[in-house]
């Protein structure tokens, strides 16, 4: 950094960037540790029918409780593991785990929920995401159409041809994809033009402030009805009150998950519901 900024010029470094550095390495050689010392977890969360209790699908979320750190929030480790291929090593365990735990669940009730897993951009892309997600199917004895796939706009934003391929063979193979906080990338309307996706999941950030912004009401409306007139269903997030509820539910929102209805949870906690 100094040397590109060029003779003369000084660079800071604090104590407290120090302190952030010596925290960041530290994350960093504990995450390496995660999936061979066995330390994540999924936990899973209800995606609800509108207007009902009836659950449509569970959201898989990634838990690390580092032996050395504690248990550490995925806003803090997902970033971090993004930045190199460790989220591929990620990604493949929660694939994995989610596939295995519906597997599970196959056996132990007769309507098993679908489960619904984040992939991030650079595990997406990777050549041969396609293939092992179908193996891992075949490992675990499950359907693709078990599952949906939560993308982000930066997974579509790459100017990368096998995006779109792998888009392709993933619905020709039965499974859905969702686009996970939409609204708040650069131009999420241009994926819903390009891309051929099955859900939107509109961002927490909308729903929060429904009750007090008009213009977080409209522009809501507006995600679902344009939604609706693409044929895709619409998914609201972070729904926390019965205010934000019944707004949802006048305007059709198809399906809804937060606090209201469950926090993230244990696979366990489900169980006896579906049984
Ligand atoms: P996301 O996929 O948008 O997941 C929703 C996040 O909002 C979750 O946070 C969930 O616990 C939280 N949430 C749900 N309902 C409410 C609510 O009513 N109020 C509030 N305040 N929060 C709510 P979490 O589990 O901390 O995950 C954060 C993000 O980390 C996820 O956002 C996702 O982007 C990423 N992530 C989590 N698990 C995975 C994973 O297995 N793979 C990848 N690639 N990313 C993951
Ligand atoms: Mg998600
Ligand atoms: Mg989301
Ligand atoms: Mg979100």
């Amino acid at each position: 950094e100094a040397k590109k900024r060029g003779r003369g010029s000084h660079v800071f470094f604090d104590a407290t960037m120090n302190d952030a550095l010596t925290d960041a390495l530290r994350l960093e050689g504990a995450l390496h540790q995660a999936v061979p010392q066995g330390e994540l977890t999924l936990h899973y969360q209800p995606i609800v029918v509108a207007g009902t209790a009836k659950l449509h699908k569970l959201e898989a979320l990634l838990r690390w409780t580092s032996a050395s750190l504690g248990p550490v929030s995925p806003a803090r480790f997902i970033p971090m593991a993004e930045q190199s291929t460790l989220i591929v090593e990620l990604g493949n365990w929660v694939i994995h785990e989610a596939m295995r735990q519906r597997a599970a669940w196959q056996q132990q009730t007769a309507h098993p929920p679908i489960i619904s897993i984040n992939v991030s951009a650079r595990q997406f892309a990777q050549e041969n995401f396609v293939p092992m997600l179908l193996a891992a199917t075949q490992h675990h004895g499950v359907q693709p159409s078990a599952f949906e796939l939560e993308l982000t706009e930066y997974t579509l934003v790459a100017d990368n041809p096998a995006i779109a391929l792998h888009l392709q063979a993933l619905r020709a193979c039965g499974f859905s994809i969702s686009l996970d906080d939409f609204g708040t990338g650069y131009s999420s309307l241009s994926y819903l033009a390009r891309f051929n996706l099955h859900t939107i999941k509109i961002d927490r950030s909308f729903i929060t402030n429904l009750e007090t912004d008009a213009r977080s009401q409209a522009l809501v409306k507006a995600i679902i009805a344009m939604g609706h007139s693409l044929g895709l269903a619409v998914v609201a997030e972070g729904v926390e009150t019965p205010a934000q509820q019944a707004f949802l539910v006048a305007e059709q929102c198809d399906y809804l998950q937060g606090y209201l209805f469950g926090r993230p949870a244990p696979a366990s906690t489900f169980l006896e519901e579906h049984s």
